[in-house]
């Protein structure tokens, strides 16, 4: 068990490109945190300077209160599971999951107990004898699990363990994880792409952009008062609608370039250019209000249990979705009327896309 700690972190390449710029995050005792960002943010390399398999460049990373800069990977107390699962093909999967602990000069007897109780976690223990390629994908991305587990690290780091696995499989596996983690309560750092694995595994969501952290919060602090327009970008599926307006006089709403007019509940100067953001579930057709957007059918996507309808609006043809419950019909071009909630909507600064 253990607090993982990085104060104003940096890194800069060989090559001289600088990847993370000053990143500071506290990850409490047991918590389940997690790096996402688009390609290129900086993810793995915060995960790697963790794991000691880059070097720290600038400020400090702390496990449990004690400075790891200059601590080699293998003194940190941490396991880590990949993406490519990392196993020994040639080595059974009770050989896999017992290596790391064989090396560190573990008895028999040690290592057998803590191998046979990781595999009766992940439900392995009639494969133990099998080699990884003799299991599934999932079964192998188990066994990657299980040898991390047996070294019972003070914190676990996964570098987007569930990429390779279909879509069914890693709604399962992340299911597991979930499971697993809450189970042993150690303290993880977790790296992904796909902001829906982020939202449903952590605790603690970090947001990466271009090597800063930009938000730290709760999936749902992150969803209800995302910090800039790229956070409320990335957060949510499908993405929040962003459409650029004007404050009015009165500051009582916001005005659009086709006129529409929005009510505000926000404190915000009059005149000032700012971008209005409201999610797709946040748009109804059937609570009216004085804010109405009028818009022309696009494209449907009827997913079952709910219904996507991608519009535009105006005589530019900006594009606006909505996201229904249930089942709904609608013909190609049909004009809809779209009512909003002053208080469900964002605001954005034109200029730096901070909150306002
Ligand atoms: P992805 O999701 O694609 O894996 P990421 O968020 O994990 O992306 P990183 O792999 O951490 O991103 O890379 C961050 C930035 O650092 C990228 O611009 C990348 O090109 C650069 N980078 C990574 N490794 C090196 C290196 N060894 N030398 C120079 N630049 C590097």
């Amino acid at each position: 068990m253990a607090t993982l700690s990085l104060k104003q972190v940096e890194k800069t390449y060989a090559n001289g490109f600088k990847a993370i710029h000053g990143v500071d995050i506290e990850i409490a005792d047991g918590e389940f945190a997690v790096l996402v960002g688009p390609s290129g943010c900086g993810k793995s390399t915060l995960l790697r300077m963790i794991a000691g398999l880059e070097t720290i460049t600038g400020g400090e990373i702390s496990i449990d209160g004690r400075v790891v800069n200059n601590v080699a990977p293998a003194d940190r107390d941490i396991a880590m599971v990949f993406q490519n699962y990392a196993l020994y093909p040639h080595m059974s999967n009770y050989a896999n999951m017992a290596y790391g602990l064989k090396n560190r000069g573990y008895s028999k007897d040690e290592i057998d107990r803590r191998v046979r109780e990781a595999a009766g976690i992940l439900q392995l223990s009639e494969l133990l004898e099998r080699k990884p390629r003799q299991l599934s994908g999932g079964q192998r991305q188990r066994v990657a699990m299980g040898r991390a587990i047996v070294r019972e690290p003070k914190v676990f780091l996964f570098d987007e363990p569930l990429s390779n696995l279909d879509a069914k499989l890693r709604v399962d596996m992340r299911l597991e994880i979930k499971n697993l983690q809450k189970r042993l309560g150690t303290t993880s750092v977790y790296v992904t792409h796909d902001q829906v694995e982020a939202m449903t595994l952590a605790d603690r969501l970090i947001v990466m952009n271009g090597g800063i952290a930009e938000q730290v919060g709760t999936p749902i602090e992150l969803y209800e008062k995302p910090a800039t327009r790229f956070v409320a970008g990335f957060i949510g599926s499908p993405s929040m609608n962003f459409i650029d307006g004007t404050v009015s006089d009165d500051c009582s709403h916001v005005v659009l370039n086709d006129g529409t007019k929005l009510d505000l509940d926000h404190n915000v100067a009059a005149n000032r250019p700012v971008v209005v953001g409201i999610r797709p579930e946040h748009l109804s057709l059937n609570t009216p209000s004085n804010s109405k957007i009028t818009a022309r059918v696009r494209i449907i996507e009827a997913l079952g249990a709910e219904t996507l309808v991608y519009l535009n609006f105006g005589d530019k043809n900006e594009a606006i979705t909505i996201r229904m419950q249930g089942t709904h019909q609608f013909e190609t071009g049909a004009e809809l009327v779209l009512y909003s909630n002053p208080q469900q909507i964002h605001l954005f600064d034109r200029e730096s896309g901070h909150r306002i």
